[in-house]
């Protein structure tokens, strides 16, 4: 109850005169009552009028009863308190509480700011408010300070017990708008403090990590040198270096959690390559996971193309693999002469008996959940060794916050694209732009190239998304009758979708209609139009992503982004920025600090748990304090730390990143 903060608050610390009133605010008044009459207009309602010597308001009811009505007798006394509103004839105040006495009233008022508290069902607002009260008065006194006097005057913020006083009971001279906007030293010291309990909490599993034992791979590397001159391109700068500092984290015995992040087409694939190979040579096995049988299926393609080359064996393994194939697979990964293995989610399954595994990648980790990671490390623990871990992700985490949240992780970046990549032209339009858009496809089609049209809608649902690009085939169709229109969807069978996609990629259709089950690792370099609609309603990063489907040949790439009209100011700058930035790091950290860090991983499984009061996206300005605070309490007060992180963490949450 003590961390469960107001929302807002009711300023019931003194009598309004009724003629001061500001309309829209939440106020007490003492007045007489004048008359009592009920109007039948639109709505019946009871009017009463009440006056003090300032001036007149009247208080409106829909719901009321005979002896309700009585009451209201004229020359009482009344104290209300409740929302004045601009009136048609005066200010109203709609269902007010109220008192009505004979004489009048006593000014017994409230001291100090009433909370108001977010209810849950079954639980109102009024039992929240005296079980609130009652903590303060039983719990708080009990409530341990743990962060010390020093570090608390250190960084300037107030005592536990005052910071959560002042949260629930705030004194009625204080800025309402600071605390409510959760930018008052109160609450900021108690946003802060869970903070750095989830940065220690993660500080404590990496020092658990780091205690267990990984095998190591030899640094000389000969598979990779051998294939390197055989890949057709120069490796990126960036590239290099992600490769050296992943190589040598997995040289050593602790095991690896590398995040390799990199913006769609930086080329992550090649860098999890060496790594895989560095880990072949060391005659361990490298697994790579994937979201999609697609993008499975891209990477065996890839591995398979160049491994060969250098006489490694590479296995497949997805869900819709035959039986005898499976067999097969599932025998060559447990004798070990399937060095190399790729596949999706069927991976991690049951049946499946790695030989040796000595690395596990995981492609496009935001699409898995933390479990399921964990589930396929897990087929490595052997001999009390457990494999090194590189996980790779097209959404990059802003520095600041992967400083402090991914405390577990280290983070390696591709900040740099493959020379000569067009950076996607991007236009916004209305929605009502529709038909000019319609036409330029048409063009484009004539023109031999190919379309995606991507109805993404805010609902997580599968059916609804699978509802809306239905519909927009079907218009899509009839606009379009020399085109060939495809359709694909989450809500199709895996064949069907295969099929569709694999049509669509040999160019025996012109557009592909989707919802955002594309957003992950299709390549169709043909493809150099993208209209998706309703981009106001998806998160920056996604958009970035979706984005990154086109731009994939030499002909200068196009994304237009529909929305629906009107467009509030905040919106509009959001879609501007996408249409005038290319850099999915920028565009990431613009998307956090709108949107919060939810949106912007993905809701599925963020690696980032809830928390009960911070908020990454307002909090993000305290992420520089949040690490020097857990340091201090590491270094001079250790006592704390596990007492901070069994306040604020859940037991079940915490494993969500190991
Ligand atoms: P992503 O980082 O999005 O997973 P990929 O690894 O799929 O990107 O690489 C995208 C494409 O760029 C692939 O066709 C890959 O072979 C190619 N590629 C990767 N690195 C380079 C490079 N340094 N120069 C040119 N092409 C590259
Ligand atoms: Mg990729």
């Amino acid at each position: 109850m003590l961390f469960h903060l107001p929302i807002r608050y009711q300023d019931r610390t003194r009598i309004s005169a009724i003629g001061s009133i500001q309309p829209g605010s939440d106020v007490v008044i003492v007045g007489q009552i004048e008359v009592a009459d009920v109007q039948f207009g639109r709505r019946r309602s009871l009017l009463v009028k009440v006056s003090d010597t300032t001036g007149l308001i009247t208080l409106r009811f829909f719901h009321f009863n005979q002896s309700q009505q009585k009451a209201f007798a004229r020359g009482k006394w009344i104290k209300c308190f409740g929302e004045a509103r601009r009136g048609p004839r005066s200010l109203e105040m709609v269902h007010p509480e109220y008192r009505i006495t004979n004489e009048q009233p006593e000014t017994n008022l409230e001291t100090s700011l009433t909370p108001v508290y977010p209810a849950t069902e079954g639980v109102g607002p009024n039992v929240i408010r005296k079980l609130a009260a009652q903590s303060l008065t039983l719990a708080l006194p009990d409530l341990a300070e743990l962060i010390p006097p020093a570090v608390c005057e250190q960084f300037s913020l107030p005592p536990l017990k005052q910071a959560l006083q002042t949260a629930h009971t705030p004194p009625a001279d204080i800025d309402t708008a600071t605390l409510v906007a959760h930018k008052h030293p109160s609450l900021q010291r108690l946003a802060l403090e869970e903070m750095v309990a989830h940065h220690l909490a993660l500080f404590q599993l990496r020092q658990q990590r780091v205690t267990a034992v990984a095998p190591k791979f030899s640094l000389n590397r000969r598979s990779w040198e051998k294939l390197k001159p055989l890949l057709g391109f120069q490796l990126t700068n960036a590239q290099l270096r992600v490769i050296e500092e992943t190589a040598t984290d997995i040289s050593q015995a602790i095991p690896a959690l590398r995040m390799i992040q990199g913006d769609v087409g930086s080329g992550k694939t090649v860098v999890a390559a060496a790594a895989a190979l560095q880990a072949i040579d060391a005659g361990f096995q490298a697994a790579l996971m994937a979201p999609t049988e697609l993008l499975a299926e891209q990477h065996r393609k890839n591995f398979s193309g160049w491994f060969e080359k250098i006489g490694v064996q590479v296995e497949w393994l997805t869900g819709k693999l035959p039986a005898a194939e499976r067999r097969k697979a599932l025998a060559n990964i447990s004798n070990g002469s399937a060095q190399m293995v790729v596949g999706t989610h069927a991976l991690f399954q049951e049946q499946v008996d790695f030989a040796q595994l000595g690395l596990v990648i995981v492609d496009e980790q935001h699409r898995f959940g933390v479990d399921q990671r964990l589930a396929l490390r897990n087929k490595g623990n052997k001999k009390n060794q457990v494999p090194h871990q590189l996980i790779m992700s097209a959404t990059p985490i802003p520095r600041s916050l992967a400083m402090v949240f991914y405390a577990d992780l280290d983070v390696s970046s591709i900040d740099e694209l493959p020379p000569g990549r067009k950076a996607v032209n991007t236009v916004v339009l209305p929605d009502t732009r529709r038909e000019d858009i319609v036409e330029r496809i048409r063009h484009v089609c004539a023109e031999g190239q190919q379309v995606y049209w991507v109805c993404p809608l805010i609902e997580e649902s599968d059916t609804l998304q699978a509802q809306a690009a239905t519909d927009t085939w079907g218009s899509l169709e009839q606009a379009l009758p020399e085109l060939n229109v495809a359709l694909v969807h989450g809500k199709m069978k895996g064949k069907e979708k295969d099929s569709v996609m694999q049509k669509f990629r040999d160019a025996k259709s012109n557009v592909l209609v989707a919802t955002t089950v594309i957003e992950v690792g299709v390549d169709v370099p043909n493809a150099n139009l993208m209209i998706i609609e309703n981009a106001e309603r998806l998160g920056l990063a996604q958009l970035h992503q979706l984005r990154g489907r086109v731009g994939r040949g030499a002909e200068q790439a196009n994304c237009v982004l529909l929305y629906k009209p009107p467009l509030g100011r905040l919106a509009k700058d959001r879609l501007a920025l996408l249409r005038d930035s290319n850099d999915g790091f920028e565009i990431a950290q613009k998307d956090l600090e709108h949107r919060g860090p939810g949106e912007m991983l993905g809701t599925r499984q963020t690696g980032l748990q809830q928390m009960r009061i911070a908020d990454l996206g307002r909090d993000i300005g305290l992420l520089p304090k949040v690490e020097q605070i857990a340091e201090q309490l590491k270094q001079h007060h250790p006592e704390s730390v596990p007492l901070l992180i069994q306040r604020w963490i859940r037991q079940n949450d915490i494993y969500a990143n190991v």
